[in-house]
């Protein structure tokens, strides 16, 4: 099957039964769980700047709220299908769980390329999603926040549109706000650094020293970046670095042996991750091919792009030096691809788990939101490295004790703590 074949929904369904199978969860469960609870699907008219009108299509999908709101990002994507957000919604459900925070999952889209679109555009786009769904969302029902190709800015348009429709202040309606207007500190940076905390936690218990470890990344925008500049920061040495490049509508790999300085290849990139090739050969990186980052001689693979990007065609890429595999991107994975890495014995840190940093501080937003109080970076950071180093150890014991894969682990609880959500609440 090529990239394009997997269906991301199909895959979040699959990985749930296997679960619901293992841990005999009771058929109304099942039923409630492998599908959203709601879905809104919309038009959003936009008037572009040379006059004329574009409707775009939109998306919001509530997968469950039985542990609290639901919660989740939305992507700004040419590709969007309302199966992929089906499955996001999915997975947001079990992030929110499995680090334990009171959310349920959602997640939304609008299939548009912001790449394209001039800021006012973006703007009238981001409000015009807001007209569709002001019902529909808000503190206590659903709480956006931003995802692939959405940023701070477009979640304050969103902000704005719905108070002004409600008439009064609710800055806990939406998280991912520029910080000074109801954002936190550190949410820039908390996925990525949650991946690395996980990290750094998966190489403790296999007894690696992380400032004598290697490591390559697909991706370079928001959840890379971050994680790379903490991975860096702890004494890893990054190898290579994979992003899309915008101009040629291909991914290149970006190497250099003797190790990637961060700080420097960030200047050479747009905000949507795309690389400047030319800078980058003259500051002296070899430039290959996408799928080169997999075939890398290194101990780590950080996927922090998309899904689908590990299948069982590229899974023989993957060079046999490659211990640990942290899934900073959602569903990453393909289930063929999941179980040769099991198969080959590479620990594996799940997607849910491992990038539930952004979330878990978009929740600390809301609470800081909610106090009107709002608290330095370094007290944010520590409170998120605790959440994620409590749930990342919760999973690998459990693992560790039923001889589990660390994904299906992660599901038992995530699934077992929903599923008793909605039993309490009488809904099954
Ligand atoms: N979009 C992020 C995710 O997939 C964050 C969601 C949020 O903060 O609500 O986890």
């Amino acid at each position: 099957m090529t990239q394009d074949n997997y269906n991301a929904y199909q895959t979040a369904q699959e990985q749930f039964d296997h679960v619901a199978d293992l841990i005999n969860l009771n058929q109304s469960a099942r039923e409630m769980l492998r599908e959203p609870s709601r879905e809104f699907h919309f038009t959003i008219p936009v008037k572009m700047d040379d006059g004329t009108t574009k409707v775009f299509k939109g998306y919001r999908i509530q997968h469950n709220d039985a542990r609290g709101p639901s919660k989740g990002g939305i992507r700004f994507d040419p590709n969007e299908t309302v199966d992929t957000i089906r499955a996001l919604s999915m997975w947001m459900t079990w992030k929110c769980a499995v680090v334990d925070i009171p959310l349920g999952g959602g997640k939304g889209g609008i299939v548009c390329d912001p790449r394209q679109l001039s800021d006012a555009e973006q703007e009238r786009l981001c409000r015009g999603y807001v007209r569709q769904l002001a019902r529909n969302i808000g503190e206590v029902i659903d709480v956006p926040a931003p995802d692939v190709m959405s940023n701070a800015q477009h979640m304050l348009w969103m902000l704005d549109e719905y108070e002004t429709i409600r008439g009064g202040h609710y800055p806990g309606a939406i998280t991912g706000k520029p910080v000074g207007m109801g954002g936190s500190l550190g949410r820039t940076e908390a996925t990525g650094f949650g991946v690395i905390y996980t990290l750094r936690e998966a190489l403790k218990t296999q007894n690696i020293d992380i400032t004598k470890t290697t490591a390559s990344i697909q991706g370079f925008g928001n959840v890379a970046e971050y994680a790379a500049r903490l991975y860096s920061e702890m004494g890893g040495k990054i190898i290579a670095i994979s992003t899309w490049d915008n101009q040629d509508k291909k991914a290149y790999t970006y190497r250099n042996l003797k190790g990637i300085n961060v700080e420097e290849l960030v200047l050479i990139k747009d905000k949507f991750g795309t690389i400047d090739k030319e800078k980058a050969v003259q500051m002296g990186y070899e430039v290959l091919d996408g799928d080169a980052w997999l075939e890398q001689e290194v101990d780590i693979l950080l996927p922090c792009a998309l899904e689908n990007q590990i299948t069982a065609d590229k899974f023989p890429l993957i060079n046999q030096s490659v211990k640990v595999i942290c899934e900073g991107a959602n569903g990453p994975t393909t289930p063929d691809a999941d179980k040769l890495i099991k198969e080959r014995g590479i620990y594996l840190v799940p997607d849910f788990l491992c990038n539930a940093g952004g979330v878990t501080c978009s929740y600390f937003e809301q609470v800081q939101s909610n106090m009107n109080y709002f608290w330095d970076k370094a007290e944010v950071l520590e409170k998120l490295d605790s959440k994620m180093t409590a749930a990342f150890h919760a999973v690998h014991e459990l693992a560790e004790e039923k001889e589990l894969y660390m994904r299906d682990a992660a599901y038992v609880i995530a699934i077992e703590r929903v599923a008793n959500a909605v039993k309490l609440r009488g809904w099954i």
